[in-house]
């Protein structure tokens, strides 16, 4: 059977490499609409090349150039767009893979209309898991998790047979500053941050695994994907990225997930779920493997990744604000506009001022966002 799927953020690293995915698998996937904020020439060059009906350009400033270079094609504008093509009947799955605050609609769209969503947009748990896990039930959608961690998670689950799990260990890489004292990493600037040691990424979740905000954000989302309390949520930094998480379970045996660092294996997994694809990436070599190490995360290098345990159990809106302040942290850094503990220093000040929800609606997201957005003024 061939699955219509639709791409949120085609352009970005998870939308072109799950592009590669049905490169490789023409005869199981087909593209029904790809959306992009601005990168009008490559979002061309794929509608093209996967005979795409439905493309979606965000930036207003873009859309002509996308609209006259794609004759016979249905060239859309702005995110409502979006919401309203994920939508239509031959839609399957939905890429949810749009970078930030911005790209949490377009996914509640199609959950509410009941597809599966192969969930890469980290916001849309972190500023509104319990809104978000709920639609999904009621709505009878399912979330596949493609983040490489909440994969392994899910694949270790996968032979549970209904046994409760008893704690989740997520690995963590350390990003670029693991090493680094932090007099050092205070002054780093963004071109030391954007180093990654093992993924390639964009810009946004790069500065974020330097400060491992990320982490943070991945301990909220398997908080809502895999209803886990915070307190048996292991994060546990492992500079190899190998084990990309692990579960343990209440006789003491602990199932982990290996692979290379290839974001196509949990991109194909969610597409083909539960089929194994074939994939032409390299394999793990063991034998040139010398040692799998761990270590304890540093809190107080890394502020931010208490920060998201603090967000996690005031609950409410806070996690919700703490992802707004970042993303206006993280800009201002990548401008150079500030140094890389003002992020975390920004994030606590928003927190510490918000009003706070205990119970918000969707409305309140959106207000909260904003408000955290004015608040952290940098
Ligand atoms: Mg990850």
């Amino acid at each position: 059977m061939i699955k219509t799927i639709a791409i949120l953020g085609s352009t970005g690293s998870i939308g072109t490499q799950t592009l590669q995915v049905v490169r490789q698998h023409p005869d199981r996937f087909r593209v029904g609409m790809i959306s992009a904020n601005s990168s009008d020439t490559l979002l061309v060059e794929q509608a093209r090349e996967f005979h795409v009906p439905h493309v979606v350009i965000c930036n207003p400033d873009r859309y002509a150039a996308v609209r006259d270079a794609l004759p016979g094609v249905a060239v859309h504008q702005g995110i409502d767009a979006a919401c309203e093509l994920v939508r239509r009947p031959e839609i399957d799955i939905v890429v949810a893979s749009m970078v930030g605050f911005s790209g949490l609609k377009p996914p509640l769209a199609a959950i509410e209309a009941g597809k599966t969503i192969a969930l890469a947009n980290k916001e849309t748990l972190v500023a509104a898991g319990s809104l978000v896990m709920e639609l999904a039930r009621r709505c009878r959608a399912r979330i596949l998790p493609v983040d490489s961690e909440h994969s392994a998670i899910f694949q270790c689950i996968q032979g549970a047979q209904g046994n409760p799990v008893e704690k989740i260990h997520l690995t963590a890489s350390g990003g670029p500053f693991r090493t680094w004292p932090r007099e050092l990493i205070s002054v780093a600037d963004k071109d030391a941050a954007l180093r990654h040691p093992n993924w390639s990424m964009g810009s946004k979740i790069t500065i974020d695994s330097a400060t491992m905000m990320n982490k943070g954000f991945e301990v909220i989302e398997a908080r809502w994907l895999f209803d886990m309390p915070l307190e048996r949520i292991h994060v546990v930094v492992h500079p190899e990225s190998v084990i990309h998480s692990m579960v343990e379970f209440r006789d003491g045996a602990v199932i982990a997930q290996l692979g290379t660092p290839d974001m196509r294996i949990p991109i194909a997994l969610a597409l083909a779920f539960p089929e194994r694809l074939e994939l032409d990436g390299r394999r793990l070599d063991f034998s040139a493997m010398k040692s799998l190490t761990f270590e304890e995360p540093d809190y107080e290098k890394f502020p931010c990744l208490a920060l998201a345990g603090e967000a996690l159990r005031r609950g409410g809106n806070i996690p919700c604000a703490m992802n707004a302040a970042n993303e206006a942290a993280v800009k201002a850094y990548l401008e150079g506009r500030i140094r890389f503990y003002d992020i975390p220093d920004t994030i606590a000040r928003v927190m510490d001022t918000i009003e706070f929800k205990a119970d918000p609606c969707l409305d309140d997201i959106f207000s909260t966002n904003d408000e955290a957005l004015r608040l952290s003024a940098l």
